[in-house]
């Protein structure tokens, strides 16, 4: 089932190397194949993680198209009874406004069955694949991406703006996995590191819970700024304090794990969310673990259901939360290097690139 006009041809933004410039190349439109479609994407903005592959932070098979955080419109499924369903099983149909896992999994391996399928044995990772010939359309940075088998897509509410939505199936779902893991919220101390478009979100969340209060730390003071806005109601550059119930460590910085862990109280949780490029170790005492009882859980990616809870937060919570202000500039395709440039340079929370 295709549009009548379907197009042959689109561009792609490819990344072949670490300091050269992304190419706008022209690439064939596929056909979705039995449980794809082929969606025409209208917002991805760049993650933290995109630029860490953007600066040689983090290695990614090349050449590539970046961008996971990517939402579109169904532009073509496939024929007959082989249709990708939505998380509520409901066949995907032209014309729907979704978004999607950030990666594809079969669903049926150990890790899948065990309920982890962000681990699945032979994941397929949007904006992370390498561009073959028989399929280039893997990432967000592009004006189509072909989803594949495997892939948990939600349809979105018409009134969720595209730059609210964007970020919803990378930092918001995995936040929504992080609280998760954390258990109830309700009456707890939060303690949040990580100013960071993860720590905000996770702020919104706690208040959203009922959180009895949410400290927010982070070393940077205009982004700590923002923190208020989503719920914080103690802004800290650093942390003394040992009696907080929940803590979640979204920076990434070897330090501020240190601090999480030193800064739960007893019975406490650590949630480590931010971790996920190569740093330096981290001196642990595994005496304060054992007597405190803490609990040290990592956290990555997420399950379908945290999809769904993380488009149902920011329905819910987008107009209470300024999530929009966000994303702070946009660019169009063709000046995907210098959106780039300008997440380098200024280190706004996000950017949106709209095709
Ligand atoms: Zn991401
Ligand atoms: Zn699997």
């Amino acid at each position: 089932m295709t549009l009548p006009g379907f197009r042959a041809m689109c561009r792609a933004a490819v990344f072949s190397a670490v300091g050269q410039p992304i190419e706008i190349r022209e690439v064939a439109v596929p056909q979705p194949g039995p449980r794809e479609a082929l969606v025409r994407i209208t917002c991805c903005t760049i993650c933290g993680s995109d630029l860490h592959t953007f600066s040689g932070a983090r290695s990614s098979p090349m050449p590539t198209v970046l961008g996971h955080e990517i939402i579109g419109v169904v532009e073509a499924v496939n024929e007959g009874e082989f249709v990708l369903t939505d998380v509520a099983g409901q066949t995907l149909e032209v014309g729907d406004r979704v978004t999607w896992s950030v990666a594809a999994s079969c669903g049926s391996c150990h890790r899948c069955e065990g309920g982890i399928p962000q681990k699945c044995q032979t994941l397929f990772k949007y904006g992370h694949e390498v561009c073959t010939e028989d399929h280039e359309l893997s990432g967000g940075l592009a004006e189509y991406c072909l989803l594949q088998a495997g892939t948990a897509v939600v349809k979105l509410p018409s009134e969720l703006p595209d730059a609210i939505a964007c970020p919803a199936n990378c930092a918001t779902a995995t936040v929504a996995a992080a609280v998760r893991s954390a258990g109830d919220l309700a009456g707890k101390r939060v303690l949040v590191f990580g100013a960071g478009m993860l720590g905000l979100t996770t702020c919104a969340f706690a208040t959203a819970a009922g959180a009895a209060d949410v400290s927010l730390c982070d070393v940077n003071e205009d982004r700590l700024a923002q923190g208020a806005s989503f719920g914080a109601t103690s802004l800290l550059r650093t942390v003394t304090t040992d009696d907080n119930d929940s803590v979640f460590e979204m920076s990434g910085h070897p330090s501020a794990v240190q601090s999480a862990i030193n800064a739960a109280n007893i019975g406490g949780t650590v949630i480590l969310v931010g971790s996920v490029s190569p740093a330096a170790t981290v001196a642990v005492d595994p005496e304060r673990i054992v007597r405190r009882l803490l609990s040290i859980h990592g956290v990555h990616n997420y399950r379908p259901g945290d999809l769904v809870t993380a488009v149902r937060f920011l329905e819910e919570y987008h107009q209470q939360f300024p999530f929009a202000d966000l994303v702070q500039k946009a660019f169009s395709l063709a000046d995907v290097n210098e959106a780039f440039q300008f997440a380098v340079k200024n280190r706004p929370i996000r950017v949106a690139v709209i095709p």
